[in-house]
């Protein structure tokens, strides 16, 4: 396909702000595309070239961006800095420069969505020495050959910010509108689980061509991250009855990190939940699988949790946080902050789904297969109870013991990867924290020059993102002492995609739990609401934008600051 095609519909939608119309010029493209044999072009929707659970970077920063730009188009760095600073979109600048470049070398080609994403591929798998200019190559070959606006959006796609407002959502609705019949909402759910059993929507449009039937096979791959059940909160013990039945299986709630466990083929693969792969990070896990449970292939669901070596006290997940992005000192780091993995679910056994089975049957398997060891690989602790005074003690013993609180399952309830599902339920004590994800940040003054120290944060409704506050106090000055600016600017520097006087804006990539004294009903910002008091609580690096709070959350938290103060 003529990747002006494709450019044009990414134009139709930055146009279009409603949600419905952009459902639509996507659908109307993917149509157009149902007879290709290739649907990964649906990546490029996104403007990703890889499915979701591959979750490598084509990482082109905007210094080298503008490199290619400039010797691609004659026009000089210094020139496309000053555009830059004044439009402040270098995908915009980009537009300018090329469309007034002059037509055009002997290298000038029609561009293809192929050739794009075999120059974009290519530059994934570039490594070592010359490797920056191998990358230039790469980029300034298809921006020789790119009018105005294709330069635009190929430079967006290399900055991985497109700007189009397509997320998650649009492109599973428009697979529907495209595919199968959308005035039947049972046929969005199946699209949606069959993504969040895969992460891989070409597959998932692939399936939905050819039909429902096709799309209801869609089962787990073993060896493939998923997207793993999430948690609503219960207000007390009695709620959570209420919402699940009784008995209930109660579990402690473990502080450290989701860990998906996949075998296949003899090889152990780990995901976090937000599909990263972290695998290499922790050895020690990988060997403990290999040794303490029983099956040559599976997936497991659990949580990793830290603890002193010396003292055997279990730690919170800050500390042991720094392992996830950890690439070099592996072993040592392993020694000095192991982790003990707390098994709570499996979804997969020898080559069979499990996930329409009762969580109890799931428990039971899990207690045959596994060697559990402490400190090194245990189940979950559980109580199965009708009774609340019993539930009560459980969960104090849960806390007493420094664990976060407790999770609340229905015994006999399947496992709805991606889902928040009421089946399955937390109870912490009251506290008021929300996960944000950072967009804007300040450089501070003074002392603090150079580094950035004030943050801003948003919430989430559905595919957009919406303020909530500023934050600049809970980090540390000095990185000796914990969390500290220094360690947020250096994640920060690299997200900038514009700058206005000491402002800058960036990609909302980092998100952070913050603490609050209580949510008001605010203009200044676009959720209309605001935190009173917010502080950086801590670095959440296990999780994406899509695990930040939603809108209707700080609505039912506000309400409850409300109550709180009138009370
Ligand atoms: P939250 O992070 O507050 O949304 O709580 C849900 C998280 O608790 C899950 O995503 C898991 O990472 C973690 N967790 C800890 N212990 C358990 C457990 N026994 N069962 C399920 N999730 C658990």
């Amino acid at each position: 396909m003529k990747y002006l095609e494709l450019c044009r519909t990414y134009e139709e939608l930055e146009a279009s702000p409603s949600r419905l119309k952009k459902t639509e010029i996507l659908a109307n493209f993917l149509k157009k595309t149902k007879n290709e044999k290739n649907k990964e072009i649906i990546y490029l929707a996104q403007g990703k070239i890889l499915p979701d659970y591959d979750t490598r970077e084509i990482g082109i920063s905007s210094q080298l961006a503008i490199k290619a730009l400039s010797r691609a188009t004659g026009v000089s760095d210094k020139d496309i800095v000053r555009l830059w600073k004044k439009i402040g979109d270098l995908g915009r600048v980009a537009e300018q420069v090329a469309s007034k470049k002059k037509q055009s070398s002997l290298f000038s080609k029609e561009l293809t969505t192929e050739k794009v994403f075999e120059n974009l591929k290519k530059l994934l798998t570039l490594e070592g020495k010359g490797t920056v200019d191998k990358k230039m190559g790469l980029i300034s070959e298809l921006l020789t050959s790119a009018s105005g606006i294709e330069a635009k959006y190929l430079i967006r796609t290399l900055l991985q910010d497109l700007r189009i407002g397509v997320g998650e959502g649009v492109v599973r609705d428009s697979i529907v509108w495209a595919c199968l019949n959308k005035e039947n909402k049972e046929e969005f759910n199946l699209v949606q689980e069959a993504y969040d059993k895969t992460t891989d929507f070409a597959l998932v449009f692939e399936k939905a061509c050819r039909g429902k039937k096709a799309l209801e096979s869609v089962e787990l791959i073993p060896g493939h991250p998923l997207k793993v059940m999430l948690a609503p909160k219960a207000e007390s013990i009695s709620d959570a009855f209420e919402r699940v039945g009784k008995p209930a299986v109660f579990e402690y709630k473990y502080d450290g990190f989701r860990m998906l466990i996949n075998k296949h083929d003899n090889e152990i693969k780990i995901f976090t939940r937000r599909l990263e792969q972290v695998t290499n990070q922790f050895p020690e896990v990988v060997s403990y699988i290999r040794k303490s449970i029983k099956g040559s292939s599976f997936i497991l669901d659990s949580e990793a949790v830290g603890y002193n070596p010396k003292t055997k006290k279990y730690t919170p997940f800050q500390e042991i946080s720094q392992r996830i992005k950890r690439k070099y000192d592996i072993e040592r780091m392993g020694k000095e902050l192991p982790v003990e993995l707390n098994v709570f679910d499996i979804l997969y056994y020898e080559g069979k789904s499990l996930l329409q089975k009762p969580f109890i049957e799931r428990r039971k398997l899990l207690e045959k297969i596994i060697h559990p060891e402490k400190y090194k690989i245990v189940l979950a602790k559980q109580l199965i109870t009708d009774n609340e005074k019993q539930a009560e003690k459980f969960y104090k013993q849960a806390l007493e013991e420094g664990e976060e609180g407790v999770m609340i399952k229905a015994l006999n309830a399947p496992y709805k990867p991606g889902a928040r599902v009421g089946h399955m339920l937390k109870l912490k004590p009251a506290s008021d924290e929300l996960d944000l994800v950072i967009v804007k940040a300040e450089y501070g003054t003074g002392k603090r020059g150079g580094w950035l120290t004030s943050y801003t944060v948003a919430c989430r409704k559905e595919g957009k993102l919406l303020e909530i506050g500023k934050v600049s106090t809970g980090l540390k000055e000095k990185s000796s002492e914990g969390a500290s600016f220094e360690e947020m600017t250096k994640k920060l520097k690299p997200l900038i995609t514009s700058e206005k006087g000491r402002e800058v804006s960036v990609k909302p990539e980092i998100v952070i739990e913050v603490g609050y004294q209580d949510i008001q009903k605010s203009p200044s910002y676009s959720s209309g609401f605001a935190l009173r008091f917010p502080r950086v609580k801590r670095i959440r690096p296990d999780r994406s934008v899509k695990d930040i709070a939603t809108i209707e959350e700080i609505e039912r938290e506000s309400e409850k600051s409300w109550k709180w103060r009138v009370v």
